[in-house]
């Protein structure tokens, strides 16, 4: 994939040599950053905020395909994908750690993309860079990322909080980055059957972007705060609207209903689902990498939700014995589940 020549092999620096190579542009802004990179340890200060924590795990061949998605999208993606689930709880993200295992197929020039994507992510987020862990590995690449961030204990949402009554909502649009990723699957076959073609993938940034360079809603948490909205319950979508739904639903012992013709799909998403044969609502439904925030909020706030353009009501939250159903475009009522979306259509 690389063309070593002219490359910097990575033992050339050694360990050390690597970590003070990638973390050189490293710099620390966030004032709860206490200590950053160059200890045992970082050292934080919260105050009187609650700390979150999440991480999460990357593997070459199980999560991202070399082949297609550019090294620096890919210190990106990665960041991002993690800073969602700070926001998801209604948080402000502030810090990471950053951990690579690289096989040795990788230059030095290849992880420096690696950072610069990660270190641009950093940075757009007001998000301190403050350690990691650096190792060979005979696998493939692997990147995990930590982030940590902090939130009033009062404004924390939980997945188990929503209430009956309670407005379902969703930032943004959904299904662009499954449909995105069925455009550069697509690309790839074709390029590995005759590499003289180049991809095609003109006039599709939008979902290709919503694929490759998915941004976190760290928006939506400041606007929450200036509009002077609680969400009941919050999940990022990672892994579709479907599952996210019954993910809040089982955890709060609620149930709900959402209306199909209320799932916002932008009309590049639409149109390149139908060339692909796909039903755009089940790209919504089972797509997933959208990394939008979907989340409950109590029926009275509904004058401060209804204004905001990057957020829609798709339905509302019920009682248990109700179940998860979804009133379909022809006023069809079907269980929501997080599989078997497909099986569904078939009866539509
Ligand atoms: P230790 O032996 O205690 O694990 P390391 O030598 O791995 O220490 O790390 C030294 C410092 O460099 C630590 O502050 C660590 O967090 C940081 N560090 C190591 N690898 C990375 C990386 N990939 N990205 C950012 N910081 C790193
Ligand atoms: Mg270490």
């Amino acid at each position: 994939m690389f063309d070593n020549k002219d490359r910097t092999a990575i033992h050339e620096l050694g360990e050390f040599g690597l970590i003070d190579y990638l973390t050189k542009a490293v710099e620390i802004t966030e004032p709860s950053t206490i200590k950053g990179i160059g200890d045992d340890a970082a050292v934080l200060d919260f105050k009187d905020k609650k700390t979150l924590i999440s991480t999460d795990l990357l593997l070459e061949g199980v999560h991202f395909d070399l082949r297609y998605v550019p090294l620096k999208h890919l210190g990106y993606k990665a960041v991002q994908v993690n800073l969602s689930d700070i926001y998801a709880m209604n948080g402000k993200a502030s810090q990471i750690t950053f951990s690579i295992g690289l096989s040795s197929k990788f230059p030095l020039e290849a992880v420096e993309e690696i950072y610069e994507g990660a270190l641009i992510a950093c940075k757009k987020f007001n998000v301190d860079l403050i350690g990691g862990d650096t190792s060979a590995s005979t696998q493939g690449l692997v990147i995990s990322v930590t982030s940590i961030g902090y939130v009033d204990e009062h404004k924390i949402a939980y997945r188990s909080a929503a209430k009956e009554g309670d407005l379902l909502c969703v930032s943004g649009d959904l299904g662009g980055a499954y449909v995105g990723l069925q455009l550069l699957e697509r690309e790839k076959k074709i390029f590995l059957e005759n590499p003289n073609i180049q991809p095609d993938l003109e006039g599709k940034d939008y979902i290709v972007e919503r694929q490759l360079k998915p941004e976190a809603r760290k928006d939506i948490v400041e606007l929450f705060d200036i509009y002077d909205i609680q969400p009941n319950a919050m999940i990022d979508i990672s892994d579709g609207l479907a599952s996210e739904i019954i993910h809040i639903c089982k955890a709060s012992k609620v149930g709900c209903k959402l209306y199909e013709e209320k799932i916002p799909i932008d009309p590049m998403t639409y149109e390149t689902a139908r060339e692909f044969g796909l039903d755009p609502t089940v790209c919504a439904l089972s797509g997933g990498e959208d990394y939008e925030l979907l989340f409950t909020v109590p029926q009275d706030q509904y004058d401060k939700i209804k204004n905001q353009l990057d957020i829609t009501i798709i339905g509302h939250i019920t009682e248990e014995n109700a179940g998860c159903e979804m009133i379909s475009k022809s006023g069809n009522v079907y269980p929501i589940s997080a599989q078997g979306w497909n099986a569904f259509r078939t009866e539509d």
